[in-house]
């Protein structure tokens, strides 16, 4: 029979049948082996949407046919095996026609998997979501170095759907694989071959032998273990679904995100039976789909999209040189080394370039780049005390201290030593652009480039423009930020700019209620409850006191309507240098001390919720009315991915409207009777209504 089937290659002119037309999908066959490659049309990227399954669905019942030695599938875009599931397609699936969806795509990879020869997933690049469902749906699975895999769904409010949480719980160690699934972290590729997600790790060099060890049966699966053969019984999930729950219940109550409950629930009841479970995962996925969790999340997704669309076109961008070499500048110059702009620093000082240098490599290691890409990286930073990029250099970033006397200084010395075109933009985070602006060397290509702290994990930048600014230099700005991977926001030269002048009362009112006697563990712990990613009290020692002092002074200078009081206390800290986080000592004590709070109330106060919440809420109707920003859309994206804002409630703005505009405005009336005028509401409320 094999003989038979060494001879009977579909490139053959033989009987066999022919493969059917694909949009998605190509075919080959040698050997006997028939390899599926996934090629998505018209994207750079794979998704797992409706019609790729269906074409798969085709695809094998002709594979089927011709009975191969073995059935291979890969990934034919450079960008890696496949991202996910469609989830432009999410908006339309709903109730009894998301179950239906999801059944029929259920049914195509339990086709692939009951196969009756090898069927091997090569997986390079990331298999996440839809695509790792893909790949364990098959009998091996092949990772390439670097190729990872995971299950981003929770971030969406959701968990896997196309039958993962079977098939995962089954391959590797069920608590491993339950930890996948609720926290939505990936497993790169040794830690995904120790875990047994995939059972051979190569070089590509070497995918074709291990292809062939596959189809004849001699690569060896990697067992269980014990914790998976003690965990069949219901007793014992029982047992770890409820210390998962109490761990869920800790990072956000089930009333926020039901995701993860639902599928502790799902993997409790049925993670003894596939019949069972799958069909459960997909009533289970449906219903959550309809939670208004999931519309938020699903919807950030789409505001992720749109502020990415706000930096379309070409920068024109190779070269970028920093100057100042601190806590900001060392990470812009890394990220954009990493992300493949040549780089140069310069600092006036020799330690912080060393320092810059050691913050690259482990920001690479971080992010788990090769050996090859970080050498890369870090070839492409070069440290430059003398500054002779400036003159090299397309962009000029300067990240000095947050002093109008220095930075114009550092203007002034840059005149008629920049290439011709280059644009200087400074990352000051409380000075006016307006005000810098006369000592820039050409005021039409000179712009804020505000990134957040630290740049390497926040995904936002600001690209603040000014009256002077030509509209060119903010798209060349707006283009290079999408081109690092990450998201610009178009804002104007506002107090704050729009994430600041949001974040701001939060910090602010954190320190009235303080001084009022409540205690920092109530404020913060209420703010976790809301949503938010750390509490006030926390935030402000992370940001530092001192910063936060001159956020608060710089916002009363400016601001023409009236903001909280500063505590005489704080003052009097940052004078004692207890400035925060960096001090070792700030509002908490970080050297012995209790450290601040991580689980939310379970019952928080609405009055401490709505007196940071609301005022945030405040100053985004304030922007919007001053045209800080463009739209309510790309407000709520800019809010979440600069400051971590409750995603799940979409946003303030969003926010807002959930809740009714008229309730906040009469909301933030009664605080201001009982609190000040500092609640007073925006006049921008009335037009929204
Ligand atoms: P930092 O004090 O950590 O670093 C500033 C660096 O500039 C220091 O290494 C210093 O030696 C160097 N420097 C001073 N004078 C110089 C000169 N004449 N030429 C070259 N280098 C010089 O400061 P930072 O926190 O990185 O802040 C830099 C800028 O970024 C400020 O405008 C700040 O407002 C802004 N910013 C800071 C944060 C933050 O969280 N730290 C966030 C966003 C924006």
């Amino acid at each position: 029979m094999t003989d038979v089937l060494d001879e009977l290659t579909p490139d053959e002119p033989t009987d066999a049948p022919r493969a059917p037309a694909s949009l998605n999908w190509r075919q080959e066959a040698e050997d006997g082996i028939v390899r599926l490659w996934l090629d998505c049309e018209n994207s750079e990227v794979n998704v797992i949407s409706e019609t790729v399954l269906t074409e798969l669905d085709t695809l094998l019942d002709h594979v089927k046919e011709t009975q191969p030695k073995a059935l291979v599938i890969r990934s034919a875009k450079p960008a890696g095996f496949a991202a996910g599931a469609d989830i432009d397609s999410f908006a339309e699936l709903r109730g009894e026609g998301a179950v239906a969806k999801l059944e029929q795509g259920h049914a195509v990879l339990d086709k692939l998997e009951a196969l009756p020869f090898p069927t091997i997933a090569v997986i390079h690049g990331a298999a996440l979501g839809g695509g790792f469902e893909l790949a364990l749906a098959c009998e091996y699975r092949i990772g390439i170095e670097g190729a990872k895999f995971g299950f981003p769904e929770i971030q969406l409010g959701l968990h896997p759907g196309l039958g993962g949480t079977w098939r995962l719980s089954q391959l590797v160690d069920p608590v491993e694989a339950m930890q996948m699934m609720l926290t939505g972290r990936t497993a790169h590729d040794r830690k995904a071959k120790k875990l047994g997600i995939i059972d051979a790790l190569v070089p590509e060099r070497h995918v074709e032998a291990a292809i062939h060890a596959a189809a004849k049966g001699e690569m060896k699966h990697h067992a269980q273990g014990f914790r998976a053969s003690a965990l069949r019984t219901r007793a014992a999930r029982s047992l770890a679904a409820t210390r998962m729950r109490s761990e869920s219940q800790k990072q956000a109550p089930r009333t926020h995100f039901p995701a993860p409950f639902a599928l502790i629930d799902l993997w409790e009841d049925h993670g003894g039976s596939k019949a069972e479970m799958e069909k459960a995962e997909i009533a289970s996925f449906a219903e959550l789909l309809d939670s208004v969790t999931a519309q938020n999340l699903i919807r950030v997704f789409f505001l992720r999209r749109k502020l990415k669309a706000a930096g379309k076109g070409r920068s024109g961008i190779a070269h970028v040189h920093v100057i100042g070499a601190g806590t900001m500048g060392a990470e812009i110059a890394a990220w954009s080394a990493i992300q493949g702009h040549s780089v140069t620093i310069e600092d006036v000082n020799p330690e912080p370039l060393g320092r810059a240098v050691k913050r690259a490599s482990d920001i690479c290691e971080r992010k788990h780049l090769s050996g090859i890409d970080t050498r890369d990286a870090l070839d492409r930073m070069m440290p430059d005390p003398s500054g002779l990029g400036r003159a090299r250099a397309d962009l000029v970033i300067e990240a000095v201290p947050e002093k109008m006397e220095l930075k114009e200084k550092i203007y002034a010395s840059l005149r008629g030593k920049m290439k011709p075109g280059a644009i200087l933009a400074s990352n000051t985070s409380s000075l006016r652009l307006a005000d810098l602006v006369d000592a820039a060397p050409e005021r039409t290509r000179f712009a804020g480039l505000h990134f957040f702290n630290p740049v390497s994990s926040m995904q936002l930048v600001e690209v603040v423009s000014h009256d002077r600014a030509e509209r060119e230099t903010l798209d060349r700005l707006a283009a290079f930020v999408t081109g690092i991977d990450r998201l610009p926001a178009r804002v104007t030269d506002y107090p704050g700019f729009l994430v600041n002048r949001i974040l701001a009362p939060y910090l602010m009112e954190a320190m009235v209620l303080l001084d009022e006697g409540r205690s920092k563990e109530e404020i913060d712990r209420a703010a976790l409850a809301f949503g938010m990613p750390m509490g006030p009290v926390t935030l402000a020692d992370q940001v530092g006191l001192d910063i936060c002092l001159e956020v608060a002074n710089s916002m009363r200078s400016s601001l023409d309507r009236p903001v909280a009081e500063t505590p005489a206390w704080l003052r009097e800290k940052v004078e004692a240098g207890e400035t925060g986080r960096k001090a070792g000592k700030g509002l908490y004590d970080y050297k012995g001390g209790a450290e601040p709070p991580k689980s939310p109330e379970p019952d928080p106060s609405t009055e401490i919720i709505d007196r940071l919440i609301l005022p945030m809420c405040d100053a985004a109707v304030e922007c919007l009315r001053n045209d800080v920003i463009h739209d309510e859309e790309q407000l709520d994206g800019a809010v979440i991915f600069g400051t971590g804002w409750a995603p799940f409630r979409g946003g303030p703005m969003r926010y807002a409207r959930t809740r009714g505009l008229g309730e906040c405005r009469d909301r933030l009336r009664a605080l201001a009777e009982r609190h000040g005028d500092r609640f007073r509401p925006d006049p921008g409320w009335d037009s929204l209504a």
